[in-house]
C-alpha cells in the first residue's frame, strides 16, 4: 500500500496491524474503537455513535472536549510560536504557568521544573531528592520508600516505585533499583484513625532512615495501581515520620491534582505540605502533554549546596509554549468555574446511583471519592466482552482487572452521569447473571 495508491487508506486496519496501544500485544490486539471527534462530554465514533465519556481521557479532560477557551489559547499561541528550546531561552507562557502553579499550591512550593509527561515529572522528582542528599554529603541516602498498590508511571525510575506485583517488577527483575515497600494504606477513607494503620510503614522507615532519600506516595487516592482510597490521617502521620527520620516527602498528584478529589490538591485534606509535588494529566485540561515538578526552597537551594549542583534534567520539549499556554487557559477556566459544587454534585450522584450495585454477589466493594466512582468486582472482567458491551450502552468506560470505574469531566450533566451509572449497573447485572 504505497502513498498515492488509488485505493483509500484503510487506517483502522493499519492501526490494528502496526500500532501498539497501551499495554497491548501485536499478536493478539484487543478490539479498539475508531473515534473521529470529541466535544462536550461526548466522543463520536467513526460509525456515528456518540458515547458519554466516563474517563476524561485518563483523568485529564476535566473541562470536556473541544473547549472554545482552550482551542483559542492553542491557536493564539501557535501563531506566535509553538515551540522553542528552553535551554538559554525563556518565554512568557512558561513563566505565567509557573506563577499560577506557585500561587495555587502550598506556600512553600516555590520552584518548578516543567517536564513533558507525568512519568518524566516523577523521574525529575526522584532526581531532585537524590541530588539533594548528594549535595548534603549523604551519598548513602539513595533509596525510596513507598506503599504497595501505587502507580507512578512507566519509565524505569517511576516503574521501580509502582506496585511490585502488578507493576511489572517481575518482568524487569535485576534491572530496576530495589526500593522499600510498606503495605497498602489500610485505613478506609472515612475510618477512625488507629496507629496500627501506619505501624509497618513507621517501622520500615525508621529502620532504613539512613539510606532513604524520600517517601513517594499518591495522596488519598491510589489510581492506576488499584483505585483505592485512604484517609488523610495516614498522610499526616507519613509527613510527621518523614520529618522525624530526615526523609523528603514526594507527593504524586498527577492523577488527583486540579480538583478531582474535591480539593484542588489532595494533600490539602490532610493539612500537610510535601517537599516535592508532581502534577500532570489535567494540567492542560487534557489537550497536550505537560507535567510539572514543584519543590521548596530547602530542596531547590539544597541541590546546589556542594557547589556542583545543577539539576541534571532537560528534555527537548521542556516547557513547550503551546502546552504552557493551554495549561494557563485551563487553570483559569477551572478557577473561574464552580468546580467545587460540580465535583460535590458528581460525588453525591455517584454515591446514590452506584449504591444499588452493592447487592450483586459479583461486587466486592463500591467506593466514591470526589468525582471518582469505583465498582470493585470479585473477578477480573472479560475485556473482549465488556468493552463492546459498554460501547453498545452508549458510554466510554474502560475497566481494568476487577475494576469498573469512572472519573468524568467536571462539566458532565446529571442526565449524562446517569447514563454512565446506568451502564455500570447494567454490566454488573449481566456479569452476575453469566
Ligand atoms: C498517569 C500517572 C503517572 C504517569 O503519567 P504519564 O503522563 O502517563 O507518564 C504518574 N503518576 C500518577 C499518579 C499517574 O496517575
Amino acid at each position: 500500500m504505497s502513498p498515492g495508491n488509488s485505493s483509500p487508506f484503510d487506517w483502522q486496519r493499519f492501526d490494528r496491524d502496526h500500532l501498539w496501544h497501551p499495554y497491548t500485544s501485536m499478536l493478539e490486539p484487543l478490539p479498539v474503537f475508531a473515534v473521529v471527534a470529541a466535544s462536550g462530554v461526548e466522543l463520536e465514533l467513526a460509525d456515528g455513535r456518540r458515547l458519554v465519556d466516563g474517563m476524561s481521557s485518563w483523568w485529564a479532560a476535566i473541562h470536556g472536549y473541544n473547549v472554545p477557551e482552550l482551542n483559542a489559547a492553542l491557536s493564539t499561541q501557535a501563531q506566535r510560536m509553538s515551540h522553542v528550546m528552553f535551554g538559554g531561552l525563556a518565554h512568557q507562557p512558561a513563566a505565567e504557568l509557573g506563577r499560577r502553579l506557585v500561587a495555587m499550591t502550598a506556600e512553600p512550593l516555590q520552584y518548578l521544573f516543567l517536564a513533558d509527561s507525568g512519568s518524566v515529572a516523577v523521574e525529575v522528582a526522584i532526581k531532585m531528592a537524590l541530588q539533594y542528599w548528594f549535595a548534603q554529603g549523604k551519598q548513602e541516602k539513595q533509596r525510596l520508600l513507598t506503599v504497595r498498590g501505587g502507580y507512578h508511571g512507566d519509565t524505569f525510575g517511576a516503574m521501580a516505585v509502582c506496585d511490585p506485583v502488578n507493576g511489572m517488577h517481575g518482568l524487569f527483575h535485576g534491572v530496576l533499583p530495589q526500593h522499600l515497600f510498606a503495605p497498602v494504606p489500610g485505613c478506609a477513607d472515612d475510618a477512625v484513625w488507629d496507629e496500627s494503620h501506619i505501624a509497618e510503614f513507621a517501622q520500615l522507615l525508621r529502620a532504613h532512615r539512613h539510606e532513604v532519600a524520600a517517601v513517594i506516595l499518591e495522596p488519598l487516592v491510589q489510581g492506576a495501581g488499584g483505585m483505592r482510597f485512604y484517609c488523610p490521617d495516614y498522610l499526616r502521620r507519613v509527613r510527621a515520620l518523614c520529618d522525624e527520620c530526615d526523609v523528603l516527602l514526594i507527593l504524586d498528584e498527577i492523577a488527583t491534582g486540579f480538583g478531582r478529589t474535591g480539593t484542588l490538591f489532595a494533600y490539602e485534606q490532610a493539612g500537610i505540605v510535601p517537599d516535592i509535588l508532581t502534577l500532570g494529566k489535567a494540567l492542560t485540561g487534557g489537550t497536550l502533554t505537560l507535567a510539572a515538578t514543584l519543590t521548596t526552597e530547602r530542596v531547590a537551594r539544597g541541590i546546589g549546596a556542594d557547589g556542583s549542583g545543577v539539576l541534571m534534567h532537560g528534555p527537548t520539549f521542556m516547557g513547550n509554549p503551546l502546552a504552557c499556554a493551554v495549561a494557563n487557559a485551563s487553570i483559569d477556566l477551572l478557577l473561574a468555574s464552580p468546580w467545587q459544587q460540580r465535583v460535590a454534585a458528581i460525588e453525591a450522584q455517584l454515591r446514590r446511583e452506584l449504591a444499588p450495585c452493592r447487592e450483586f454477589s459479583c461486587v466486592r466493594e463500591v467506593r466514591v471519592k470526589g468525582a471518582i466512582g469505583v465498582i470493585e468486582l470479585t473477578e477480573a472482567v472479560d475485556m473482549r466482552w465488556v468493552q463492546p458491551r459498554l460501547v453498545e450502552l452508549g458510554v466510554w468506560i474502560r475497566p481494568f482487572g476487577k475494576l469498573l470505574y469512572v472519573m468524568p469531566p467536571f462539566v458532565i450533566e446529571g442526565v449524562q452521569l446517569s447514563r454512565l451509572t446506568a451502564a455500570m449497573g447494567q454490566v454488573v447485572a449481566e456479569i452476575a447473571a453469566r
